[in-house]
């Protein structure tokens, strides 16, 4: 098998796993009851709020745990609304057309609650234009949320500059960085953001556990009202294994980053130096940069994708239509239709998201598979000529 779909999800490293293995054996104490046998599990769960911070660049208790990504943008976003609903005052948020559905879906669900909700358009690179940012900012705007890098077609947006506006502002900034925490470099101090969404499961720990950052000056109602963890604002008993290997998948992604970024930048540019060499009627969807060093997407012009991705499928390889989360969904992306495609090119897209455990080998098979793949399905399409 040759897998190639890292932004779906990635395979949880060796040591994530060893690291979860006691918390769900024998160190079972619930980490907040007092006598000496719940100390290991608290430890763990301190450990992780100093190794994220650290990554990060913030406070450790300006991390909350989560069940993650979907849970940490839907905290943010309905927290921040609500908020302002409580001081009795409407609520606008500044978007992008670009988001996960976990942001996209949630601003709709706010709709219905009167919240006003504006979606930044992009160019053909994926990027937003920082003057329609500052125009789309009111006395209503409570929250401007810019996801730092794409899951679909990798773009990294001006995170840095955007911080700087919304502190201009005084808006409080959050970005989703499902995609890039544990991947690329990210200071929350020195690039100005006041929240950040992360998940174990998209660097290489177990699925079910995230976290939100939210700097101290902001403050957001609770998730899950309950119990005191989480400084009371996400209760429930921790999920201390998930943590654990979190904690660990971190560590690990943080002092590898900089090899990993240069390994996976060099694989993808040879991917698509290939692709675009030995198969003819193809484009990469976005640029090359500022793009994750995982991504590439490419329009295999009168291909269907659902049908290259089952040839695909069927010599082993595993990779995306769009994202996992519309591959089942009739419509096209419309993350790839915000970057000027027609609806019918973008049914003609796959991405193909690589990470440091992959080969030379790995993408040269792809590319024959998919050279032969690509001319099969041509020769037979009424959409090819
Ligand atoms: C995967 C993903 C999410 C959702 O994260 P889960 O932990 O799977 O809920 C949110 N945003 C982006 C950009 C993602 O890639």
């Amino acid at each position: 098998m040759i897998y190639l779909d890292h932004a779906a999800t990635t395979k949880p490293c060796r040591e994530a796993f060893y690291a979860m293995l006691p918390f769900l054996s024998d160190q079972y104490a619930n980490p907040s009851a007092l006598y000496d046998f719940a100390r290991e599990p608290e430890h763990i769960l301190d450990e992780a709020r100093v190794t994220i911070a650290g990554i990060l660049d913030c406070e450790p208790d300006e991390i909350y745990f989560t069940g993650g990504g979907t849970e940490s943008d839907n905290w943010i976003l309905k927290g921040t609304v609500l908020k302002r609903y409580l001081e009795g005052r409407p609520a606008h948020i500044i978007t992008t057309v670009l988001e996960h559905p976990a942001i996209k879906k949630t601003c709709e669900y706010l709709k219905k609650f009167g919240c006003k909700v504006t979606y930044l358009p992009v160019d053909s690179r994926g990027l937003i234009r920082l003057e329609e940012l500052k125009r789309a900012i009111s006395k209503d705007t409570v929250i401007i949320s810019v996801m730092t890098a794409n899951n679909e077609i990798g773009t990294i947006q001006p995170i840095e500059r955007i911080g700087e506006i919304a502190d201009e502002y005084g808006i409080l900034f959050h970005t989703d960085a499902v995609q890039a925490f544990g991947h690329i470099p990210i200071s929350v101090k020195k690039w100005g953001i006041d929240a950040l969404s992360a998940s174990a499961h998209k660097f290489g720990g177990p699925k079910g556990t995230g976290f939100l950052y939210l700097k101290k000056k902001w403050q957001i109602p609770p998730l899950l009202n309950g119990g005191h963890q989480e400084q009371s604002l996400r209760a429930g008993t921790e999920n201390v294994p998930g943590i654990a290997g979190m904690c660990e998948a971190a560590k690990i992604a943080g002092t590898e980053m900089k090899n990993r970024e240069n390994y996976e930048r060099m694989l993808r540019n040879y991917m698509i130096h290939l692709v675009l060499r030995d198969i003819p009627d193809c484009r990469l969807n976005g640029a090359l940069e500022p793009r994750l060093p995982g991504n590439c997407n490419f329009c295999f012009r009168g291909v269907d994708a659902g049908a290259l991705l089952n040839l695909l499928d069927d010599a082993g390889i595993c990779a995306s239509a769009g994202s996992a989360c519309s591959s089942k969904n009739p419509e096209p992306s419309e993350v790839l239709t915000s970057i000027g495609l027609t609806d019918e090119e973008a049914y003609s897209c796959i991405r193909f998201t690589l990470d440091y455990q992959n080969t030379r080998e790995d993408v040269e098979q792809t590319v024959k598979v998919l050279k032969n793949s690509v001319r099969e399905l041509r020769r037979t399409s009424e959409n090819y000529s």
